[in-house]
């Protein structure tokens, strides 16, 4: 025999009830089944929230009651769809109509009793509760007997006796087991049905045993019976390594002993209700959990001893969510024995449920993890003991804390594996998850933190890519600014994923999209097929708005970029990175402007654990910063730095000569994109002021645009022209100062560079004339080139050259920030 249990979706829809009625169809051919149903999937829910309702005098309940009924007469109509020209199968369907009418109308009149007195006890709730599953096993006992199947249908309530504990009974096996070997052993029909949950007090009360109980109830009898195997069938494909709706990634978990499935479902896995192991694993019958919508899917086989695999010792991660932390301390419980014992029996008395404890090694403190529901009942029976040590300022009253849950790492491998705490907590703290507290269970198969519930799905998800993923990590990308260099950098992202994920186990998603009209986030990452069309279809772009998004999705490893040069995004900079999301800035601002901001920012990077990158501030996408931070970290000086960071300044020095006009010439950069639209803006060598002092600053020196020299080449005219037109007219009345410039070079043997100079701490910007020899004579092109003098290169500096322009290199260089976030 087998015992095969059925939950709230399988039943929860007429085209799930037939895969049911298969499922059984085929197995009852081999074996003799007793088959445990839920209610239909929500009833029980809706059932206390119309009681709820008509117990507040609140005549909704009946819009819920509606609701209930409707249900019920759909899934029935879609179960005998098929009935028109078969009057005998209509007969049935109206036999079964009505008969579901009646309990329903009973339902009705009991609501109406609620309502009326205004009461709702436990032991009425339980009366209320036990319609679900006798309307769910009616329904699919009427649609056997339609189809010719041989099926019995059963009253768990006659077989099931408990105490008199209303909502969550205990059962008595004494009276239980002998009752359903009695029942089974007469019963000759192939199929058993029996309704889950449901149960009978000795005094003949209906009792239930708990949500989540029918499960409960298919291990009873399947223990009782000492069945072959106990099969659960649900919506998933067994028993999976964390919770598959918050965790993607998650997957089907094969083998597990008894005693992990027992701290995953105790843990928060609610795909077994915990208490079910217990009567099978003392006849050490199998559990089997399948999933009804995927039936040749292997699920998960709960048995004693479990093959080992060989792989991580961590089996699951679980969550139980809605837990309130009561922390009871004070300088009088240390060393005073019975503070302990007195908690724990006032909370006993309240039949309060403790999901977990943890206690100070000093005394000072215990810590106490209940469900939120019973929290202020419990804080108000604990203070109301404890009143007399509280007077006299022996201990503290009781501090409660709502709005948290526990996150449980498990697996029997754990205890002879070190490190597993470790891992889990520095996962966590790099995800900026706050721990409220801990506990290791004795038996070391489990570890459990207590956080806000905010934080629940990225610390499952991030401890989950540590424990089973450990091969992929994941980076979650918010890019603002989406020009020229952006599209490249989705474009390369585009290109590389695959191979990053391939070969350095990195899997990059845009998570967020945005640039000055509109923006776009998704959980899932934005489709970069098509970026173009979701980002125009976005919402209207707002800075805090993105930011908001950001904050709320709460990915793990979360990057923004900023590929704009607006200052207003770059003072969004502190509040991603006080949440813990690293920033990747293209915009020089932040690290030019006031010192105090990237002051700031450097700080709150270390603080929060999350980089703050601009490598392409100077130099695009040449290892600039890189470079010099590894100089600085292993201990180096700068005493130099000598560079050329202008690709435009360089292409207009490089083609302006005594055949060219320096309008000409600069026009030229204007149109084929090598200066900005305003070209004033690189002539003005402002942009490479910017760049050095990044360079300064990195370096160690706390300097200040203001404190830099900037020797303009531009004549007075030009430097003060009003528009970019008046700037160019300036440059065709000059021309002949330009000539000079060019002239004196080329009479000395030289080139004009346009040079950025850091020495001694003072850093300056101006055109200069390059002898033949100089490594900045020959550079050609766009090309920048950097120099660095240090204590440890002091006459031959350590040269980097390169295409320092373009919105290719600057995206690539943007990459390398990327990974250098998702290598750390
Ligand atoms: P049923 O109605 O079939 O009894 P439940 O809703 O009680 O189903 O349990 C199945 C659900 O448990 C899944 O849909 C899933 O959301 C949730 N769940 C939580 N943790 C896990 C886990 N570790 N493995 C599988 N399911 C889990
Ligand atoms: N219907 C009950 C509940 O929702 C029992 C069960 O489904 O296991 O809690
Ligand atoms: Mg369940």
């Amino acid at each position: 025999m087998k015992v095969l249990k059925f939950g709230g979706t399988s039943v929860g829809s007429a085209e799930n009830i037939n895969k049911v009625i298969s499922i059984l169809d085929q197995q009852s051919k081999t074996t003799n089944i007793a088959v445990v149903v839920s209610a239909v999937g929500g009833i029980t829910d809706k059932l206390l929230e119309a009681a709820s309702l008509a117990c507040d005098k609140n005549l909704d309940y009946k819009q819920k009651y509606d609701t209930i009924w409707s249900i019920h007469n759909s899934v029935i109509e879609g179960l005998f769809s098929n009935t028109k020209n078969d009057k005998a199968l209509q007969k049935q369907q109206d036999e079964l109509q009505e008969l579901v009418s009646e309990k329903l109308n009973a339902l009705k009149s009991l609501l109406n009793g609620i309502y009326l007195i205004n009461e709702l006890s436990p032991k009425t709730k339980d009366k209320l509760l036990s319609f679900g599953e006798d309307l769910s096993s009616t329904i699919i006992y009427h649609t056997l007997h339609s189809r010719s199947v041989d099926a019995t249908l059963k009253n768990s309530q006659e077989l099931i006796t408990t105490d008199a504990n209303f909502n969550n009974a205990t059962v008595n096996f004494k009276i239980t087991n002998p009752k359903i070997q009695s029942f089974f052993e007469s019963n000759s029909k192939a199929i058993v049905l029996l309704p889950g949950f449901v149960s009978k007090s000795v005094n003949g009360d209906i009792t239930t045993l708990g949500r989540g109980g029918s499960d409960y109830t298919a291990a009873i009898i399947a223990a009782a019976m000492e069945v072959d195997e106990l099969q659960i069938w649900t919506d998933v494909s067994g028993m999976y390594t964390t919770n598959p709706k918050l965790v993607k990634q998650a997957a089907p978990i094969v083998e597990l002993s008894y005693k992990e499935a027992v701290e995953l479902s105790h843990f928060g896995a609610k795909v077994l209700y915990p208490p079910t192991v217990m009567p099978v694993l003392k006849k050490k019958i199998p559990i089997v959990i399948k999933n009804t919508l995927d039936p040749e899917a292997i699920g998960t086989t709960i048995t004693q001893n479990v093959t080992p695999n060989g792989n991580s010792p961590v089996k699951g991660i679980s969550n139980i969510d809605n837990v309130a932390l009561l922390t009871l301390q004070g300088n009088g419980m240390v060393g005073v024995p019975g503070f302990s014992k007195r908690l724990f029996e006032t909370l006993a008395q309240e039949k309060i449920n403790i999901i977990l404890i943890t206690q100070s090694s000093s005394e000072h403190t215990i810590c106490i993890g209940i469900s939120d529901f019973d929290a202020q009942r419990a804080k108000e029976a604990v203070d109301a003991v404890f009143e007399y040590e509280i007077t006299l300022h022996k201990i503290d009253p009781i501090v409660l804390e709502t709005n948290l849950s526990i996150i449980a790492v498990i697996g029997d491998k754990m205890k002879n594996h070190q490190g597993i705490s470790g891992k889990m907590f520095s996962t966590l703290g790099k995800n900026n998850v706050n721990i409220r507290a801990i506990a290791q269970g004795a038996s070391e198969r489990n570890i459990s933190a207590v956080i806000h519930k905010n934080d629940v799905k990225k610390a499952l998800n991030s401890l989950h890519e540590q424990f089973f993923e450990i091969k992929t990590k994941q980076i979650n990308l918010f890019i603002t600014g989406v020009g020229n260099v952006g599209e490249r950098l989705i474009e390369q992202i585009k290109q590389q994923k695959a191979y990053l994920k391939e070969n350095f186990k990195i899997s990059l998603r845009v998570a967020g999209l945005s640039n000055s009209r509109t923006m776009v986030v998704n959980d899932d990452g934005v489709n970069l097929k098509n970026w173009k069309k979701e980002l125009e279809n976005g919402e209207k772009a707002r800075l805090d708005g993105f930011f908001e998004h950001a904050k709320n999705l709460n990915l793990r490893n979360s990057v923004f970029i900023d590929i704009t040069a607006n200052e207003a995004v770059s003072n969004m900079y502190s509040h991603y990175l006080k949440e813990s999301i690293s920033v990747v800035a293209c915009n020089k601002i932040a690290c030019s402007g006031n010192i105090e901001y990237y002051n700031e920012l450097k700080a709150l990077s270390r603080q929060y654990n999350a980089a703050f990158l601009f490598e392409t501030n100077v130099g695009a996408g040449l290892p600039v910063l890189d470079t010099l931070g590894h100089l600085i970290a292993s201990g180096d000086k700068v005493n130099t730095i000598q560079a050329v960071l202008s690709g435009s300044l360089n292409f207009i020095f490089n083609n302006f000569n005594a055949e060219t006009t320096f309008h000409d010439i600069v026009k030229q950069a204007q149109q084929e994109g090598y200066t900005e639209p305003d070209p004033r803006i690189d002539l003005s060598g402002i942009d490479v002021a910017r760049k050095v002092l990044i360079l300064a600053r990195e370096s160690g020196h706390a300097v200040e645009l203001s404190d830099l020299t900037s020797e303009s080449f531009l004549t007075e005219k030009a430097s003060n022209s009003d528009t970019v037109d008046d700037f160019f007219q300036t440059l065709i009345e000059d021309e002949s100062y330009y000539q000079g410039l060019f002239k004196s070079a080329q009479d000395n043997n030289c080139q004009l560079k346009f040079v950025a100079e850091f020495n001694d701490g003072k850093a300056k910007v101006g055109l200069q004339e390059i002898p033949e020899g100089h490594p900045f004579y020959n550079l050609k092109g766009k090309d920048n080139i950097v120099m660095f003098y240090t204590q440890r290169y002091p006459e031959q500096p350590l040269i980097i050259k390169g295409a320092g322009a373009g919105a290719d290199v600057t995206a690539s260089g943007l990459f390398a920030d990327i990974i250098r976030i998702a290598n750390n």
